[in-house]
């Protein structure tokens, strides 16, 4: 009875909200940093993926995940010889907790300028409480951030040698982004110069609406259209690294087991690239005929 009880308990205050707060196992265990090109490196978790991009004039961080990330990421950084106070740039795949719940901590200790799209600034500035889905159970807010610079879609980053393009891929967040730059593999011919997509996502939960019913506005205006451009604008990139805002996105801890044998080579997956685009895109067009299906037809 009393066991009974304590499992009764123990449900009830590992509400989904307290186990996302957390994270689940995956987002928290660190995994040791590793090198993908000459200037590019993992630093996240074993499914938050964190990335390093190395240049002579300091370096940029991609996603400061979860309020209690930044020292496992800034112990990677450190693991692979750099030095956490160069971080001169903040960027980030989207603006939900698991991606920018770190980002006030990473700015305070190290002074990075934080640059997001245009649809997630307020999300940002915020700590998520204007997010299109809050209230939500799937929405943690966090520390607010001030945003430095606004980004708009294919705007690019440079510092050093190196430049990212932000590619608005929104629909997940307003302001959800895909990073891409060019860089080479270590071990392969001097001139090969490799494309990388970071993909910042392209799900939603069972709240997102696409289609309006009575008394349910959608999520928000244009989320669907929003979705379809993300498709196309994924589709027409042009990639060899296939990277994300999740390692689940591209299958990293699987690649990861080849990577002793084969080196950074392990990522160059063009085609698990275009798998997961249509795998997305059918996933999104079977919702939206779904809605559409559910919804009351409009007549005179
Ligand atoms: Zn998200």
């Amino acid at each position: 009875m009393r066991t009974t009880l304590y499992c009764l308990l123990l449900l009830l205050f590992c509400s989904p909200q307290s186990i996302l707060a957390e994270g689940k196992p995956s987002e928290t265990t660190p995994i040791a940093p590793f090198r993908i090109t000459d200037n590019l490196y993992y630093v996240g978790s074993e499914d938050l993926a964190s990335y390093l991009v190395v240049t002579p004039k300091g370096n940029i961080l991609i996603n400061a995940n979860l309020a209690s990330s930044p020292p496992q990421i800034r112990a990677s950084v450190e693991k692979l010889g750099f030095h956490w106070r160069d971080t001169r740039i903040l960027l980030n795949s989207q603006a939900h907790s698991d991606h920018m719940g770190g980002a006030a901590e990473v700015v305070r200790e190290t002074h990075a300028k934080n640059m997001v799209m245009d649809g997630d600034v307020s999300v940002v500035e915020t700590g998520a409480r204007t997010d299109f889905l809050t209230p939500s159970p799937n929405i943690l807010t966090y520390v607010p951030v001030h945003v430095d610079r606004v980004l708009h879609d294919r705007d690019t980053v440079t510092l050093g040698d190196v430049t990212l393009t932000a590619h608005k891929t929104a629909g997940h967040t307003r302001g959800c982004t895909t990073w891409t730059m060019r860089s080479h593999l270590p071990g392969e011919p001097a001139g090969t110069i490799r494309n990388i997509v970071i993909v910042g996502g392209v799900g939603f939960w069972s709240e997102y609406h696409f289609v309006a019913t009575p008394g349910h506005p959608v999520s928000y205006p244009d989320i669907a259209q929003d979705f379809q451009h993300t498709f196309s604008e994924l589709r027409a990139l042009p990639c060899d690294v296939f990277l994300g805002a999740h390692g689940g996105y591209f299958d990293m801890l699987t690649k990861l087991k080849r990577y002793p044998q084969t080196g950074p080579r392990v990522f160059i997956d063009p085609s698990g690239y275009k798998q997961f685009v249509t795998d997305a895109q059918e996933t999104f067009r079977k919702e939206l005929s779904k809605q559409e299906a559910a919804a009351p037809t409009t007549s005179d």
